[in-house]
């Protein structure tokens, strides 16, 4: 079955091509022009991902974010976000709104198909882990579930973005072993991007604070990258 995109744009220009692109790489392709629409559309018919333009008349991308992550049967479609400026990337980050990945205007639509192809990779990659038969990992305090896609401390459950949870899954089944941020990106996001490891740092510091007391469990190695401590059991 083909993957299906919403984007949310009010730009027809943009929508064109982006759709464009995506409907020659076999994806089907469904667009809102504000973030209103686009939250119906959602709920009626769920898409595999969603590409989010950040300045929509109405409800603005950020806030199209917070409402997509509070509902319970849509908090995990993967976002792609579009932004005008460089600069508003830091802020977006800063808001952690749990966005998978974004690009910045203007932006090559090559490029952008590669983007959305890694996600869907990933997120591909964790469904047929799930139907595999290690439907859980443990690290002391931290329990994932693959089938579930839940992760606990403690027993207590966390919340946590697919990005967020796939890191967290990545650094466990690497458990004591060094991971560069390169090397996580590779695996994560499914790309190598010369200066997105703010990305990964990004993530790994959300990922922190999710995991409360556990935090510890996940050690930065200065110069090199990050890793899942062994010697808790
Ligand atoms: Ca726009």
């Amino acid at each position: 079955m083909s993957p299906r995109v919403l984007i949310v744009e009010d730009e027809p220009d943009i929508v064109e091509l982006v759709s464009y692109n995506l409907r020659q790489a076999g994806m089907e392709v469904d667009s809102a022009g504000d973030g209103e629409s686009a939250l119906e559309r959602v709920a009626v018919q769920r898409p595999d991902l969603i590409i989010l333009d950040v300045m929509l008349p109405g409800v603005d991308g950020l806030e199209f974010c917070r409402l997509l992550r509070q509902r319970p049967d849509v908090r995990d479609i993967p976002i792609m976000m579009l932004t005008a400026r460089a600069e508003e990337v830091d802020r977006i980050v800063g808001l952690e709104l749990g966005v998978d990945d974004y690009v910045t205007k203007p932006f090559s639509p090559r490029e952008l198909v590669l983007r959305v192809k890694a996600i869907l990779r990933r997120v591909d990659g964790q469904a047929r882990t799930a139907a595999g038969n290690t439907p859980r990992l443990s690290a002391g305090p931290i329990v994932i579930d693959l089938q579930s896609h839940d992760a606990y401390v403690d027993g207590a459950a966390l919340t946590l973005t697919a990005t967020e949870f796939n890191l967290l899954q990545t650094l466990m089944e690497r458990r004591g072993r060094v991971q560069s941020r390169e090397e996580l990106l590779n695996v994560v996001w499914g790309y190598q991007y010369a200066g997105y490891g703010r990305t990964v740092d990004t993530h790994v510091r959300r990922l922190r604070e999710k995991l409360g007391d556990a935090h510890e469990m996940v050690e930065t190695v200065r110069g090199v990258g990050y890793r899942l401590r062994r010697d808790k059991t």
